[in-house]
This record gives C-alpha cells, sequence and structure tokens, in this order.
C-alpha cells in the first residue's frame, strides 16, 4: 500500500461529496480515497468509483448496492461494495482510513461521523445536522479519542483559521470578543413578506451564490441553515449564542470574522467554493491547489453588511431559542426542521409551514438532558412524529 494518506468520503454522491473528490483528484500522491458511501445513487457511485478505485463502497440501500456490485463485476472492478447503514460506520472507522469526509446530510450522518470521532479519525464535518444533534457527545468522543475535528463548512472554516491556534483555552483567555457569523440571506433576502405563501421549491433551492444539494439550499432560504451554524459554532469554538452574531452580507465574499478584544477584527475571504475549507481541511495545517480560481479584488465592487431581521427569518430565532435552552431542543428543532423541509419540498406543503411545524413542535416538546445516544435519538423520533402530524395539520 502506499504512503497516500486513507480518506473516506460519507456522502460522495452529494454536492460537498463531489467537490471532495475533485480536490482529491488533483493529489493522487498525497491522498488516496478509501471509501464512498451513498443513499441511493448507484450510477453516480458507479461512476466514481471506475474513476477514484475505492476498496469500499457502501450504498445505504440494498436494492441500490445490489445494481452497483453488479455494474461493477462487469466492468472488472476491484471495489468491494457493501449495503446498509451499519457499512457506513464500519467504513469510517476502519484502521485504512486515516481522514473522513462526513458529508452526508440530515440526521442519518450521526452515526457514521460519530464512529470517525470514535476511531480517532481526522474528521472533516460537513454534516452539521450531526453536531447539532448531539454535541455534547460528539465532543466528548472528540477529546476521548484524540479525533481532529476540522470543519468544512465555509462559515466556521473561516472562523478556524481566524481564532488563536490555542482558542479551547476559552474566549477570554486568548482575548476573543465574539464571533461574527456571515450569511447570504438565500434568495428571499428582499422578498415582500405577503409573497412568503407562493414561493415554490424551485424558487426556494435557487440559491444566488452557492450550489448545494436541496435540502440545505432550502435551509439557507429559511435561514435555518444559519441557526444550525449558530449551534455549530457554540460547539465547534466552545462558546454560546451571546458570542456569535449573524451579520448578512450577500456577496458571500467574506466567509466569517472573528472580532479580538483589542479592536482587531479578523476576515476569511474568497470566492464562494466549498473546494476552498475542503482542501484547507485535507492539508492543515498546510495549504494546498484546490482548483478555486484567485479572488479578484478589483472585481469585488462592494462588501454590504446588514443586521438579520428576525421576523423575516423566524427559523434563526427558533434556533438561537433552542440552542439558550439546552438538552434535546437542539435535536428536536433539527428532527423537525428536516420532516418540514421535506414536506415543503416534496408534499406540497407551503414555505411559512417550515417554521409553523417546527415552533409548533418545539413547543410540545418537553426538554430533558441530551447526555446520551438514546436520549438523543429517541427525541430525534418523537419530534419527527411531532412533525408529521403538524404537517399533516397544516394542509388540512
Ligand atoms: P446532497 O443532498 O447534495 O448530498 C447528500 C449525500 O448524502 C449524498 O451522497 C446522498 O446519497 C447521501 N445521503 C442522503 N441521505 C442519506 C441517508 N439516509 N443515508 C446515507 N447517505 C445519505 O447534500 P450536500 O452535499 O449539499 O450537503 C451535505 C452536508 O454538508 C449537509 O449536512 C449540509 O448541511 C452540509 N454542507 C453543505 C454545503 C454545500 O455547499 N452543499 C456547504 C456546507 C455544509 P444519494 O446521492 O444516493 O442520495
Amino acid at each position: 500500500m502506499s504512503g497516500a494518506i486513507g480518506v473516506t468520503v460519507l456522502g460522495s454522491t452529494g454536492s460537498v461529496g463531489v467537490s471532495t473528490l475533485d480536490v482529491l483528484a488533483r493529489h493522487p500522491d498525497r491522498y488516496r480515497v478509501f471509501a464512498l458511501t451513498a443513499h441511493r445513487n448507484h450510477e453516480k457511485l458507479f461512476a466514481q468509483c471506475l474513476e477514484h478505485e475505492p476498496e469500499y463502497a457502501v450504498m445505504v440501500r440494498e436494492d441500490a448496492a445490489e445494481s452497483l456490485r453488479a455494474a461493477l463485476r462487469e466492468a472488472g472492478s476491484q471495489t468491494e461494495v457493501l449495503a446498509g447503514a451499519e457499512s457506513l460506520a464500519m467504513v469510517a472507522a476502519h484502521e485504512d482510513t486515516q481522514y473522513v469526509m462526513a458529508a452526508i446530510v440530515g440526521a442519518a450522518g450521526l452515526l457514521p461521523t460519530l464512529a470517525a470521532a470514535e476511531a480517532g479519525k481526522r474528521v472533516m464535518l460537513a454534516n452539521k445536522e450531526a453536531l447539532v444533534m448531539s454535541g455534547q457527545i460528539f465532543m466528548d468522543a472528540v477529546s476521548r479519542s484524540g479525533a481532529e475535528l476540522l470543519p468544512i463548512d465555509s462559515e466556521h472554516n473561516a472562523i478556524f483559521q481566524c481564532m488563536p491556534g490555542d482558542f479551547a483555552r476559552g474566549f477570554d483567555e486568548v482575548g476573543v470578543r465574539g464571533i461574527l457569523l456571515t450569511a447570504s440571506g438565500g434568495p428571499f433576502r428582499t422578498l415582500p413578506l405577503d409573497q412568503f405563501a407562493s414561493v415554490t421549491p424551485a424558487q426556494a433551492v435557487a440559491h444566488p451564490n452557492w450550489d448545494m444539494g436541496r435540502k440545505i439550499s432550502v435551509d439557507s432560504a429559511t435561514m435555518m441553515n444559519k441557526g444550525l451554524e449558530v449551534i455549530e459554532a457554540c460547539w465547534l469554538f466552545g462558546t454560546d449564542v451571546e458570542h456569535v452574531q449573524v451579520v448578512l452580507h450577500p456577496q458571500s465574499v467574506v466567509h466569517s470574522m472573528v472580532q479580538y478584544t483589542d479592536g482587531s477584527v479578523l476576515a476569511q475571504l474568497g470566492n464562494p467554493d466549498m473546494r476552498t475549507p475542503i482542501a484547507h481541511c485535507l492539508a492543515w495545517p498546510e495549504r494546498i491547489e484546490s482548483g478555486v480560481a484567485d479572488l479578484d479584488v478589483f472585481k469585488m465592487a462592494r462588501l454590504d453588511f446588514e443586521e438579520p431581521d428576525l421576523a423575516r427569518f423566524p427559523c434563526l430565532r427558533l434556533a438561537y431559542e433552542a440552542r439558550r435552552a439546552g438538552g434535546i431542543m437542539s435535536t428536536a428543532l433539527n428532527a423537525a426542521n428536516e420532516v418540514a423541509v421535506e414536506a415543503f419540498l416534496d408534499h406540497g406543503m407551503d414555505f411559512p409551514g417550515i417554521p409553523a411545524v417546527i415552533e409548533a413542535v418545539l413547543g410540545e416538546t418537553i426538554n430533558a438532558p441530551a447526555d446520551d445516544l438514546d436520549a438523543i435519538l429517541s427525541a430525534d423520533a418523537v419530534a419527527r412524529e411531532r412533525a408529521q402530524r403538524q404537517v399533516s395539520l397544516r394542509k388540512g
């Protein structure tokens, strides 16, 4: 086996997964693809297996795994195909992989991402929902195993780049006043409020600056994405919501900032392309080519910054409230959001139904400690049931 670092890409057929493979392919001497995983898209995984020749390919769905296995056998590929959600955790924790890209969307990413953390891997975290659901358990697993947790979300990656290396000692200790978390405001930043009820899924997934998967695109349109990111930032950087200020920045060039006690503000800038944070996490603490074009500062006409309007974006308010409440509230928030977004995208619920469903579920949730995985998984399941009921009521 070569000296190249083994990388598992969980969710390789998605938007972040594809960008990850693009960066990996630029550095074949440095990295080798150990395992690729997908849910059902066996055609795309087939093409990725032929190109990257991983040792394992995992399809969560048994029927899709069977199709992939047959196609790879026919093509003479050596890749071994595994099926089922348990196999995700196996390839994430395998001794022949050192790095794991956690790019499955939603709660489905929790168990394999946690398995990578428990096995002490370099965990490159795109799957923010895993951290929102189970922050304490996840961070405890990281510190127990000595895993390296590096943020892929462009904002958190920017914050990580602007923070002092010893930020874990505490903000006061290292002279950090707080985080300025930038947000584009999504496609509806200026839409008249009375038009929100007629927003279609196609409009909601058409993000002005970023090309992303459907769920995160809707999350950006409601600004729940920013709410989840506020919670993610609290866990990653060991702080509370009072030290995380969301800043609307429509151009998405400043990816976030850190404010210091001496009046300095450090920012990270770049073109909106996920290959930059991906390359940063792969190579950290070194730097490698990502394929992203250099930022042309002369073409950057202007950089605007505004305060977010919580009446326009109730999801952001709900995320702040859930984080302040602690316990299982963030788990319930995330679960209700996943159900509500799916209802909007695939089952005809209206766009304002998303915050309405989440608010109703949080109202019904009796808070409890989120100190073990069973408590998290049960809070997730109960919140999903409640959200489904709310969706049915909403659709009448
Ligand atoms: P996509 O929807 O594009 O891709 C999701 C990936 O997860 C696909 O490989 C999909 O497989 C797989 N998947 C879906 N459901 C399951 C399941 N139940 N079990 C196992 N695998 C599953 O998502 P994105 O790439 O946009 O986002 C991935 C994560 O990264 C999200 O958590 C998102 O918030 C985060 N993120 C994304 C950014 C972006 O620019 N896209 C930026 C920052 C963070 P299949 O193709 O077979 O369905």
